[in-house]
């Protein structure tokens, strides 16, 4: 039987005790670790304190095989970590030349004086294998001490994560003597919900266990992370194209994008399949549906503009709704939004006019609650349509929403 690994993961800083930030290098390595199946036992914080981190470090030697530390190899005086395991293990250090010339070519290049704490960060353990920071100043290290595996990376999550995904997954994956190969693909849904989209796979989920399938909430909207292990590359993109047929086969309605493409992106793309170009009118969302669209390289051609229509007159002004419309409906109405994405559309001259009117709260506008929302489609010689919601939350949780609810809109007549 293969050696059970038992992994500790020790978080060196000050901050993390004063709660400014969050340890969020631990929870990445253990998603990590997982993946390897490596079972992580125990998670530590601990202050920039010699004392204490060293005592941190003895008690991680006794109870843990693989120990990975983050932070404290910094250039100064409260970046103790080398000092602190140097106590603990009485090792040598020395200064690694490649390490040094690094950080002196890094300070001529900016034309910075160089002070001389920043020697410190080049020190390292007499037998440590040392990992290039290519993100940073301060080089990894792996010690192998007394039968177990020490790892030292900066405390910067740039560095940090660069330094594990290059060296530290190589290195375990020899040591754990794995001889599978693991992958993981995110397919994205838009117009259906966690619970529902659960509820359809259900059965697949259950039966499931490689890939693992597993449904989760975002900002973006509802993703699904599939997990494959195999022996082979091949074998694994069989399995992965396999579950996802599986998957679409029942929701491939509400697929939009995988990996690292964005809705948005899939969006501008279809715009420009058609040949069609739109315009917004924006009021509660204050242009933020019109920049979701921009920042997709190349959404000129689709993308031509919007009005930020926020306050009543500039409706009225710019977009010419009439003032007895305000009066009678509202601006935040099925029929105000009918008209802003009409006459943004024509004014811009565009296919396609969206428009967003509503309350993002938390007060109340013409007697409408926070999270009434209306989003109008508007398409030339084809149809105007107005969509009505009510959105939960604060506000600019549902101004996020409205964004989102309107890309789905615009989705889903183009798909159609
Ligand atoms: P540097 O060379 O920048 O001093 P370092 O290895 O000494 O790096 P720290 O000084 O401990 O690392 O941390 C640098 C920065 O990295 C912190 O200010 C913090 O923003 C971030 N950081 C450190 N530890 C963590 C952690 N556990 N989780 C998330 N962010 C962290
Ligand atoms: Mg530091």
């Amino acid at each position: 039987m293969k050696k059970q690994f038992k992994a500790e993961v020790i978080a060196v800083g000050t901050e993390l005790l004063l709660g400014q930030i969050a340890n969020t290098n631990a929870q990445w390595i253990s998603q990590q670790l997982a993946l390897y199946g490596i079972n992580v036992f125990n998670h530590v914080a601990v202050g920039d304190n010699l004392t204490r981190v060293a005592d941190t470090f003895k008690q991680a030697h006794e109870r843990s095989d693989i120990i990975i530390v983050t932070g404290g190899l910094g250039p100064t005086e409260d970046d103790l970590t080398r000092e602190a395991f140097q106590l603990v293990s009485n090792l040598n250090m020395y200064e690694h030349a490649p390490s040094m010339s690094k950080i002196e070519s890094f300070f001529i290049r900016h034309e910075w004086k160089m002070t001389p704490n920043n020697r410190r960060q080049a020190r390292v353990f007499e037998t440590a294998k040392v990992l290039e920071n290519k993100n940073g100043m301060a080089p990894g290290m792996i010690v192998d001490y007394r039968d177990r595996h020490w790892i030292f990376l900066p405390g910067v999550p740039r560095e940090m994560k660069k330094l594990f995904s290059d060296d530290i997954l190589p290195f375990l994956y020899q040591l754990t003597g794995k001889e599978e190969v693991i992958k993981s693909t995110i397919l994205k849904f838009i117009g259906i919900g966690e619970s529902a989209l659960e509820h359809e796979l259900q059965e697949l989920i259950h039966q499931q266990t490689n890939p693992t399938i597993a449904p989760l909430a975002t900002d973006e909207g509802i993703i699904i992370r599939l997990t494959a292990k195999a022996a082979s590359s091949d074998e694994l993109e069989k399995l992965l194209h396999k579950t996802k047929e599986d998957i679409l086969e029942k929701v491939g309605n509400y697929f939009v994008a995988e990996n690292e493409e964005t809705i948005e992106q899939v969006i501008v793309n279809m715009m420009k399949d058609k040949k069609v170009s739109i315009a917004a009118a924006e009021s509660l969302t204050g242009g933020k549906f019109t920049e979701k669209l921009v920042s997709v390289q190349g959404a000129s051609d689709a993308v031509k503009g919007g009005i930020v229509c926020y306050h009543p007159q500039v409706k009225i002004d710019m977009l010419h709704i009439p003032e007895q419309v305000i009066a009678e409906d509202g601006t935040v109405s099925e029929k105000c939004a009918l008209l802003l994405a009409k006459n943004v559309r024509e004014k811009l001259n565009t296919e396609i006019g969206i428009s967003f009117t509503g309350v993002a709260g938390p007060g109340e506008i013409e007697g409408k609650s926070a999270g009434t929302v209306y989003i109008g489609l508007s398409v030339a010689g084809v149809e105007d349509r107005a969509f009505g919601f009510n959105f939960q939350g604060e506000r600019n949780i549902i101004r996020n929403r409205s964004v989102n609810k309107g890309l789905e809109i615009l989705f889903n007549y183009l798909k159609a």
